[in-house]
């Protein structure tokens, strides 16, 4: 059944396909792609074949533009996405490679960038990747050596021809890699501290190459509405792509259980899926339609394509697109107003419009109030005393300018002239000193004062220095129980009106060699990443 569909579609081949940079810079077309897990195992395994058979068959369907492969999915391993991309491509069928930070370190990455130039792939998804789960005889390491945003800038120089660092400073210039960047948005989030930092740090990704958006899962028409209405206020212009995973109530309890991290099912989108999995199709029907509703309303409100994601089978595909293409040119409106499954007190950037049920344009009042300098002064209040002593600190001694500055330095290029003996002490020294305050992991190239005095190294999973990763669960770090200091640092700064620039300064890429070596001295001699950038 699903590769007799695919047959009937043979005369428009994969081969017409156009590409799907052309599609969303050249045209209007809306366009179709499709999110293949890749399996476990060698290829000619069960589950391989029929990920294989399931897009050979995708690739002949005319509607749908764009295969996106992903990369060890949910933290674990499995096989390589070009084993899959590159027979795709082969049938002359767009695919996206998801590329993530978690299991490959910045070389590793830029030579998977060759590598995927070289071999035809026109596509990348950036994204720092969720943390591993399992792995050989135990849990793998994170490698977390960069993040997205560092993904995306280190690309976007590989599409430019600038030289990787060792080559720079010779005439040498690259041949330029032409890799279309994509980026992610969390912004189906609870918490104002975790939803306005995502919206940061989509600027911040949008400063860095990318060039297409995907957001990431989410049932809430308002929302989804917000992050088109918001960008446009930002005065962003790039194409955003919907997610539309299609729920099933296996799903839906997986979501709600928070075991994916980003992934939202609210208790009503729940109890909605299990009473739809008691019909006799299991809700099949049920499920199949909220995809198509959400198809209509992501091109109702403006997207420029969606993203199918799902356990499906390829009839479930073409039931999607066929129901999607008979509904109404209004009735996205309707449905719209039946897919609102926010969060409890959920954070909006934008009032709703009353009419429609979706976002409007004018800016949450309640969070304008809260804006004010007698709103700072309450907060300042919850503010620990550690932080406003740190801050102080760093204006007094790290500020470029200061007198503290002046006597850093002199005191770091003594102990620089003097060799190891008074550098080690001094290190020492600062070291013991900020393992008390910070839980200092010695890396040498400080991003304390980048994110309020919270240390990356050993208070993010990921090591996140550009801003948060999309795993945060109500505000919650997605390993662990505790806050995720990015949110946190947006309360912190809030409190002093800054919380708007957390993310203003150039992309912090961590120098790997200052490990172990004196940051208050790297800072002192400009050879931390402040100074670098
Ligand atoms: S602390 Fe925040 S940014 Fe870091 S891994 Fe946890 S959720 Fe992600």
């Amino acid at each position: 059944m699903a590769l007799s569909s695919a047959r009937n579609a043979l005369s428009l081949g994969a081969w017409q396909k156009q590409s799907f940079r052309f599609l969303l810079q050249e045209t209007k077309t809306f366009v179709t792609c499709v999110e293949l897990v890749t399996s476990r195992g060698v290829i000619t395994e069960r589950s391989g074949r029929r990920v294989m058979e399931l897009a050979r068959a995708l690739a002949q369907h005319p509607g749908i533009h764009a295969l996106s492969i992903t990369d060890n999915p949910g933290g674990n391993a499995m096989i390589s996405s070009d084993i899959l991309g590159t027979d795709l491509i082969s049938r002359g069928q767009d695919v996206i490679i998801h590329l993530s930070c978690k299991d490959w370190n910045r070389n590793a990455l830029q030579s998977r960038g060759w590598q995927l130039a070289s071999a035809g792939f026109n596509n990348v998804l950036a994204m720092s990747g969720d943390y591993p789960t399992d792995g050989y005889r135990g849990l793998a390491t994170g490698v977390f050596d960069i993040d997205s945003v560092a993904l995306l800038r280190m690309f976007s120089d590989m599409n430019a021809g600038i030289a990787p660092a060792h080559d720079q400073g010779s005439a040498h210039r690259m041949e330029p890699t032409h890799l279309f960047l994509g980026a992610v948005v969390n912004n189906h989030k609870r918490y104002e501290r975790e939803v306005m930092p995502q919206y940061f740090k989509l600027a911040k990704k949008i400063e860095c190459g990318a060039q297409f958006i995907i957001n990431q899962i989410g049932y809430d028409s308002r929302k989804q509405d917000e992050l088109l209405k918001y960008m446009a206020f930002r005065g962003f212009d790039l194409p955003v792509i919907a997610n539309v995973f299609v729920l099933g109530a296996t799903a839906a309890r997986y979501f709600h259980s928070g075991k994916i991290p980003g992934c939202v099912v609210t208790d009503d989108l729940l109890a909605l899926s299990e009473k739809q999995a008691k019909s006799p199709d299991k809700g099949k029907r049920f499920f199949l339609e909220l995809a198509a509703k959400q198809c209509a309303i992501a091109k109702g409100l403006g997207f420029r394509g969606v993203y199918l994601g799902g356990h499906l089978k390829y009839p479930d595909y073409e039931q999607i697109l066929q129901l999607a293409a008979g509904f109404g040119e209004r009735d996205w409106k309707e449905f719209a107003k039946e897919i609102r499954f926010g969060l409890p007190d959920e954070f909006y950037f934008f009032e709703p419009d009353p009419e429609t049920g979706l976002s409007s344009t004018e800016i949450n009042r309640a969070y304008l109030c809260s804006k004010t300098p007698e709103a700072q002064e309450e907060l300042k209040r919850s503010v620990p005393l550690s932080y406003k002593i740190n801050r102080a600190v760093h204006d007094t001694v790290f500020e470029e300018g200061t007198t503290g500055f002046a006597i850093g330095k002199k005191i770091s290029e003594t102990a620089e002239r003097s060799g190891q003996g008074m550098q080690r002490m001094l290190h020492g020294i600062e070291h013991a000193i900020k393992i008390v305050t910070f839980d200092c992991r010695d890396c040498g190239d400080c991003s304390l004062p980048d994110i309020a005095y919270l240390c990356p190294e050993s208070q993010c999973a990921k090591n996140q220095r550009n801003g948060p990763c999309g795993g945060t669960r109500q505000g919650k770090c997605e390993v662990g129980e505790k806050e995720c200091i990015w949110a946190l640092a947006y309360e912190r700064l809030k409190a002093y009106g800054e919380e708007g620039k957390m993310l203003e300064r150039p992309v912090v890429v961590k120098d790997g060699k200052l490990r172990g070596t004196s940051a208050w001295a790297n800072a002192f001699l400009k050879k931390d990443h402040h100074s670098k950038n």
